[in-house]
């Protein structure tokens, strides 16, 4: 067969495929991977997901350990305050993780035994493991190929007498369609309980995430756009669910007992119902209260980041991630292409050579149904959720912090470009 002839002015060159060239590309000896020089020093190792910390923070736990007052206490419940005043929301309850967050959900939302829960299947396992520790059982939905998130209408058509709620997955960053999602439990009566661990800054329609739904779920883990080492958040509208949160989180002890050694004297408590030891310490909090201060400055640095890569990758072989529309105010959490699947490489291979290069990289996620945990306990497989499947495959994360500066930024975008071909601009 004659290959099409390339148009007037069109450079020859360029009828090489970029599969070939890029599968090429990473046999070349100038790759850190086979013995070439790194763009980044092994000593100099870009960590993925630094957090950017300062000496607010610092300064913070200092405190704490001074006023020798370092589990939960007076700073934890400012935090509570300042984190429900930023999002807009009437209560916050902090916990020690988002994991602990939405255990806690599905317990206050009575979920249990011969319960259903959709969950996405592109998503970090805890999602899927709160609904198992509450003894229900998830169903995974697959994910819409642009956004990455929960595809509403194939949860629509997995929706069976038993389930009870859905917890969208805010990925990225990107806010999920919950007027869509809004619509679909009202109309066949679902709870609906927000996983916002990557979303604090999200807005949809100006609304924020984790306010639509009954419960919103906050993860402050070491990577997450707001740390506190481990901790994590819930939001709720009512009053009598917040009582009821702090409670389980502390042993299922009657409120306030953390109070019980302060200066006011010893306070008996009770143990009114079976709780977990999911509390917050002030030792977390002190971080992130200066952490929550500095959170819109570091959006708009991952915003910005973001911006950079979206240019200078726009013509390697990637899928890159889409812009979000107009009414979305997208968190910029984590910085997804995927690796095309004709480009001559696999994104195994991408993420060995940037390894080597020097640059930190991670891969969010490989879908859930392809997890032994779930294919042997729940019969799981590839094709309840192909496209989160092929997402899995080809999905890589770049680092995407405030903590990183230009010279970091530029060394990702060369690194990138060493792999997967391109010339060595940098933008
Ligand atoms: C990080 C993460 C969690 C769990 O958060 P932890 O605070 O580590 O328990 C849950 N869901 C998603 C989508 C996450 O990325």
């Amino acid at each position: 067969m004659k290959s099409q002839s390339p148009k007037s002015g069109e450079k020859t060159k360029k009828a090489v495929p970029n599969r070939v060239k890029t599968a090429a590309l990473i046999q070349s000896k100038s790759l850190a991977l086979n013995g070439g020089k790194p763009v980044r020093n092994p000593h100099d190792f870009l960590l993925f997901g630094a957090p950017a910390l300062g000496r607010a923070e610092i300064a913070g736990v200092v405190d704490s350990m001074r006023r020798r007052w370092i589990g939960t206490g007076p700073k934890v419940a400012r935090f509570e305050k300042e984190f429900a005043e930023y999002q807009g929301a009437e209560y916050a309850v902090a916990v020690n993780s988002c994991t602990a967050a939405l255990h806690l959900s599905m317990v206050a939302l009575g979920l249990g035994p011969g319960d259903e829960v959709l969950v996405p299947a592109l998503t970090f396992c805890a999602t899927a493991n709160a609904v198992l520790h509450a003894g229900a059982t998830p169903i995974p939905v697959d994910v819409l190929p642009d956004t990455m998130n929960i595809n509403v209408e194939e949860a629509e058509q997995k929706i069976t007498k038993r389930t009870r709620a859905i917890i969208p997955v805010h990925f990225a960053g990107r806010p999920c369609a919950m007027h869509e999602i809004m619509a679909l439990a009202k109309r066949h009566r679902l709870q609906i309980v927000e996983d916002c661990a990557h979303a604090i800054e999200t807005r949809y329609y100006d609304q924020p995430a984790g306010t639509f739904g009954e419960l919103g779920c906050f993860s402050f883990y070491a990577t997450k756009n707001l740390t506190t080492g481990e901790g994590g958040m819930l939001l709720t509208s009512q009053k009598a669910r917040a009582d009821r949160l702090k409670r389980l989180a502390l042993h299922g002890m009657s409120q306030d007992a953390w109070k019980r050694f302060g200066d006011e004297g010893y306070k008996h408590y009770d143990v009114v119902e079976l709780g977990y030891k999911y509390n917050m310490t002030d030792m977390a909090a002190a971080i992130g209260l200066p952490q929550l201060a500095a959170l819109e400055k570091n959006w708009k640095k991952r915003k910005a980041i973001w911006a950079q890569y979206q240019k200078a990758f726009s013509d390697l072989p990637l899928t890159l991630p889409a812009e979000p529309l107009v009414y979305e105010r997208h968190a910029y959490h984590l910085y997804t292409p995927l690796i095309q699947r004709n480009s001559g490489i696999t994104r195994d291979q991408v993420l060995s050579a940037l390894t080597a290069e020097g640059i930190g990289v991670g891969v969010h996620y490989r879908s859930l149904c392809d997890h032994p945990l779930y294919r042997k306990r729940l019969g799981w497989k590839r094709s309840d959720a192909p496209v989160a499947g092929r997402i899995g495959d080809q999905t890589l994360s770049l680092p995407l912090s405030p903590s990183m500066n230009q010279k970091d930024v530029l060394d990702v975008i060369t690194a990138m470009r060493k792999v997967l071909g391109g010339k060595s601009k940098t933008t």
